[in-house]
C-alpha cells in the first residue's frame, strides 16, 4: 500500500483513543525558539493529531525567535563568494527523522567526508578538499599523519592502494584498539536507534534519566569518555591522541566529557555522513513552514507567567501572548528569561566554540614545514594547553595558494595570532557559539517537565548529546508528552499506542 495513505489510515485507527478537545478551541501551544528542536516538536504536534474530525488537534501552533532567522545552531555563513556550514555541518546516516525530514521536504542531501576516514578520499575533487588527509599536531610536531591524497587523475586502483595504506599507517599506530572504538561506536548508536521504535513498544517519557535508562544508555553519562573507553580496551595512544582530536572538533572538549556524548562525538567520524545542500537550516524552515505553524521572527521572550489556565509569554517589545502549552526550545542557561512560579534547572555550563573562517593560506613555518602543501587538509590537536586552537580544516580549495579554511578554538583567535597561523589572509569571519553543554559525567539532567502542567523543555536533553538528531528525538518525546496530557492518558504508557506496525509509521512521518 501507499506509505502516506497506509499512515494516514493508522492514525485515523488510533485516535479514537483521544478525547476531543472539547466544544472549546483547542489548545494553543507557544514554542520559544525555531531551532530543530522548535520546529520538530511543531512538526510532530501536528503530524501526531488532527488527523480526526472532533480528535483532538494541536495545530495552533506559535513559534517565537529572537533572530531574523530560523535555524538557531544550523547556519551558513557565506565567505569569498562561496557559502559553508557555520554551525551544525554533519548528520549521521542512522539520523532517521533528519533523513526523513530531508526526504519530506525535498531537500538534497549531499554526502559529507568523514572528518578521519581514510576511504574519503575516493569522491574529492580538486576543490573539495581530502578530509582523509588529516595530521595529528602537538603545537610542535605532526605525531601521525596520513599520506596527502592522490592527484585527481590517478586511476581507481591506485586510489584503492593509497586507501589501504592510510589504513595500515593507522593500523600501525593504534592498533586492534581502532577495532574496539568501532565496536563502542556501534554499540551505542544501536540503543540509539531504540528511539525509532513504534508508539506500542516505545514509552513516552516524563525525565531524560527514564528516557535514557530505557535505551540503556544512561550508565554512559555517568562515566567519562576516558574510563569508558579505557575499560573497553583502547590504548591511552589511541585516547590521547584520535579520540582527543575527534572530541576537540566535535565538542570542543577533551575525553573528560561524558561517555555518550564522546560515542555521539565519535560517531562523528563514521562514514556515510551527510548534510543538506545549501545549508542544514533548510531542515528547520522547512518544518514550520510544512506544518503551517505561525512564525514570529525578532520576537524574543523575556519571561513566561502561568496565570492558572494558561501561560503568558512576554517579549522584549512588550507583546504578550497566551497559550495553554509552552514549550521552551532553546537552551536555558545563558538566557534570562524569567518564569513565574520559578523553574529549577540544574546549573550548566555551555562550552562556547569560536568559528573562525579564513580565505588565505596556512604558514608554513607556523607548522614548521617547507610549504603549505606538506599541512593536511583537516590538522587536529591533542589536549595541551599551549596550542590555541582545536583544529584547522580545508573547506574549499581555490588553488595552492588560496583557500578557505575551518578553525574551532575554544578563545577567540586575535589578529596577531591569526597572523603567525597564517602567511595570507583575504578575509576573516568569527563566530562565538553558545555551542553545546560543557559536559561533565556524571550529567545531571533538568526537567523535561518544568511546572508538572504545560511547560515544557526540550534542551534538558542536551546534557546526554547534543546534535541536530537527538534534538529531533528530544522534540519528538515532548511533543508525545503533550498529546498524552492534553488527552489524559498516563504519560508513561504509550499514548497514541493502538496503532499496528508501528515502525513502518514512524518512519513515514
Ligand atoms: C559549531 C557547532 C558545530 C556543530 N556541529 C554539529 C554537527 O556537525 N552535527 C550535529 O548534528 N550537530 C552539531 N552541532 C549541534 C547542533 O547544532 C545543536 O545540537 C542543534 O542545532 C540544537 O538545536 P536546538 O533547536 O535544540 O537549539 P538551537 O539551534 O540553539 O535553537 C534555539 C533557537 O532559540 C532562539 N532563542 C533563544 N532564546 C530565545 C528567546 N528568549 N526568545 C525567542 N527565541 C529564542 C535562538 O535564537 C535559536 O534560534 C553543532 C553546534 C555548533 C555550535
Amino acid at each position: 500500500m501507499d506509505q502516506p495513505l497506509l499512515h494516514a489510515l493508522l492514525l485515523l485507527a488510533a485516535l479514537p483513543l483521544l478525547p476531543a478537545a472539547g466544544a472549546l478551541a483547542p489548545p494553543g501551544v507557544c514554542v520559544v525558539g525555531s531551532g530543530i528542536g522548535g520546529a520538530s516538536v511543531a512538526y510532530f504536534l501536528k503530524q501526531y493529531t488532527c488527523v480526526e474530525k472532533g480528535g483532538l488537534c494541536l495545530d495552533d501552533i506559535r513559534i517565537f525567535e529572537r533572530r531574523g532567522r530560523v535555524g538557531g545552531r544550523m547556519a551558513t555563513v557565506t565567505i569569498g563568494g562561496d557559502t559553508f556550514e557555520a554551525g551544525a555541518s554533519i548528520i549521521h546516516p542512522k539520523n532517521l527523522h533528519a533523513r526523513r525530514f530531508a526526504s519530506l521536504l525535498g531537500l538534497n542531501q549531499k554526502t559529507k567526508a568523514s572528518k578521519l576516514d581514510p576511504k574519503a578520499n575516493a569522491s574529492s575533487s580538486s576543490s573539495s578538499p581530502d578530509s582523509s588527509w588529516f595530521g595529528v599536531w602537538d603545537g610542535e610536531h605532526f605525531v601521525f599523519k596520513t599520506l596527502p591524497p592522490p592527484s585527481s587523475s590517478s586511476s581507481t586502483i591506485y586510489r584503492k592502494i593509497h586507501e589501504l595504506l592510510n589504513s595500515l599507517l593507522l593500523f600501525r599506530r593504534y592498533g586492534f584498539s581502532l577495532l574496539r572504538m568501532e565496536r563502542f561506536v556501534k554499540t551505542t548508536v544501536e540503543r540509539f536507534l531504540l528511539y525509532y521504535q513504534g508508539f506500542e513498544s516505545r514509552p513516552v517519557f516524563e525525565t531524560v534519566e527514564d528516557m535514557l535508562k530505557w535505551s540503556n544508555l544512561y550508565g554512559l553519562t555517568r562515566r567519562t569518555l576516558q574510563v569508558e573507553l579505557a575499560d573497553a580496551g583502547l590504548s591511552p595512544l589511541l585516547i590521547s591522541e584520535l579520540v582527543t582530536v575527534i572530541t576537540r572538533i566535535n565538542y570542543g572538549q577533551n575525553v573528560s566529557i561524558s561517555g555518550l556524548a564522546g560515542a555521539v562525538s565519535l560517531a562523528g567520524s563514521d562514514s556515510g555522513l551527510w548534510s543538506v545542500d545549501g545549508g542544514n537550516w533548510q531542515l528547520a524552515a522547512g518544518l514550520v513552514k510544512y506544518t503551517n505553524a505561525t512564525l514570529y521572527l525578532h520576537e524574543e521572550i523575556d519571561s513566561v507567567s502561568y496565570s492558572g489556565s494558561y501561560y503568558v509569554l512576554n517579549s522584549t517589545k512588550g507583546n504578550s501572548y497566551n497559550c495553554e502549552a509552552t514549550v521552551i526550545a532553546t537552551p536555558l542557561d545563558e538566557l534570562n528569561i524569567t518564569f513565574d512560579p520559578p523553574v529549577l534547572v540544574p546549573n550548566r555550563r555551555l562550552q562556547h566554540t569560536f568559528t573562525t573562517f579564513v580565505r588565505g593560506l596556512l604558514n608554513p613555518n607556523y607548522f614548521g614545514v617547507n610549504s603549505a602543501s606538506e599541512i593536511p587538509s583537516l590538522v587536529g590537536t591533542v589536549e595541551l594547553p599551549d596550542i590555541p586552537f582545536s583544529s584547522i580544516s580545508v573547506l574549499k580549495k581555490y588553488s595552492e595558494e588560496d583557500m578557505t579554511y575551518k578553525v574551532f578554538s575554544r578563545a577567540p583567535l586575535e589578529d596577531v595570532l591569526l597572523d603567525q597561523i597564517f602567511s595570507t589572509r583575504k578575509e576573516v569571519i568569527r563566530i562565538n557559539w553558545p555551542a553545546y553543554p560543557h559536559y561533565e559525567a556524571p550529567e545531571v539532567f533538568a526537567p523535561i517537565l518544568l511546572d508538572g502542567i504545560h511547560l515544557y523543555y526540550i534542551n534538558s536533553f542536551e546534557s546526554a548529546a547534543s546534535t541536530i538528531e537527538t534534538s529531533a528525538v528530544a522534540a519528538e518525546n515532548v511533543a508525545r508528552l503533550i498529546i498524552s496530557r492534553f488527552s489524559g492518558l498516563s504519560s508513561t504508557t504509550p499514548s497514541i499506542s493502538s496503532i499496528s506496525d508501528q515502525d513502518n509509521l514512524h518512519f513515514d512521518l
